[in-house]
């Protein structure tokens, strides 16, 4: 793509941890960053006050659940009429509710994989006519080092992960003709509110298994998906790994 200069790029869940980073990383560089939230109003506002005196003047918050397909449908068309376009979509919003297999409710487990998973296939499925009558796209799908390892009481949480990381292969192999290239990027674990919400001695064990010996930033995360969207036109189908060494022994 090499700049990103007027990209019009959605980003989903964008109001706080990785998904506001990544708005920052491309607004900052002059992408007309669409900030999605569900229930978030006031941290996408805030967001959006931030990119336009930040480098992307014409940012916009548009409300959405993803999760919910005629609204995940909305937020394209939205753009596609504020915008006339659309040249990225970052899927990025997740949710998680962990508890061991034996605790875990089908509930839990179907709302899991509706926001982690299906949102991922509602908001590709609404951009993908716009992407191919361009001939031209970039995808990233946020998955996790979950989707790769597994994760004791993270049964939901792997299986949607893991999806993502087949769903992006697939979009890719068949979107590679319209010129639209389709990436995961799987972090590990990062300096966020769901990480924080861990409890104290979990993140200990964590830690300690981290070769880097610490936890990601999302501004690390965010470096990574904008290299995919700017440098990486032959990259595609792929995940990127950013655990600090985690997935290695
Ligand atoms: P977060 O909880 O801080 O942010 C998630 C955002 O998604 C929130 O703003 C939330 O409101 C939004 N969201 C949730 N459901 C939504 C929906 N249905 N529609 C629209 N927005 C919705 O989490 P985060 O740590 O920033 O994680 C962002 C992504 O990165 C997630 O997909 C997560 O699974 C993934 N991830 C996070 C970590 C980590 O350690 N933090 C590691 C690997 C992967």
């Amino acid at each position: 793509m090499g700049t990103l200069k007027d990209a019009v790029v959605v980003v989903t869940g964008a109001g706080r941890g990785i998904g506001r980073a990544i708005a920052e990383e491309l607004g900052r560089e002059g992408a007309r960053v669409v900030v999605n939230y569900s229930k978030s109003k006031e941290a996408a506002e805030d967001l959006v006050g931030w990119l336009r005196e930040n480098g992307s003047p014409e940012a916009v918050a548009i409300q959405g659940d993803v999760s919910h397909a005629p609204q995940a449908g909305k937020l394209i068309e939205e753009t596609i009429s504020h915008f006339g376009r659309i040249d990225v979509l970052v899927n990025n919003a997740g949710i998680n509710i962990d508890r061991s297999l034996k605790n875990l409710s089908t509930e839990d487990w179907d709302k899991v994989i509706q926001v982690d998973l299906n949102s991922y296939f509602y908001t590709v499925k609404a951009a993908l006519p716009h992407f191919m009558q361009q001939k031209s796209g970039k995808i990233i799908n946020i998955s996790s080092v979950i989707g790769q390892m597994g994760n004791f009481g993270q049964a939901n949480y792997a299986a949607a992960k893991a999806g993502i990381i087949g769903f992006t292969k697939t979009a890719a192999l068949e979107l590679a003709r319209s010129n639209v290239t389709v990436n995961a990027v799987c972090p590990g674990f990062i300096a966020t509110e769901m990480f924080q919400a861990i409890p104290e001695k979990a993140k200990e064990a964590i830690l300690a298994r981290i070769p880097l010996g610490r936890a990601g930033t999302p501004q690390e995360v965010a470096r990574a998906v904008r290299y995919l969207i700017v440098d990486g036109d032959y990259i595609t189908g792929e995940s990127l790994n950013i655990n600090g060494g985690l997935y290695l022994q």
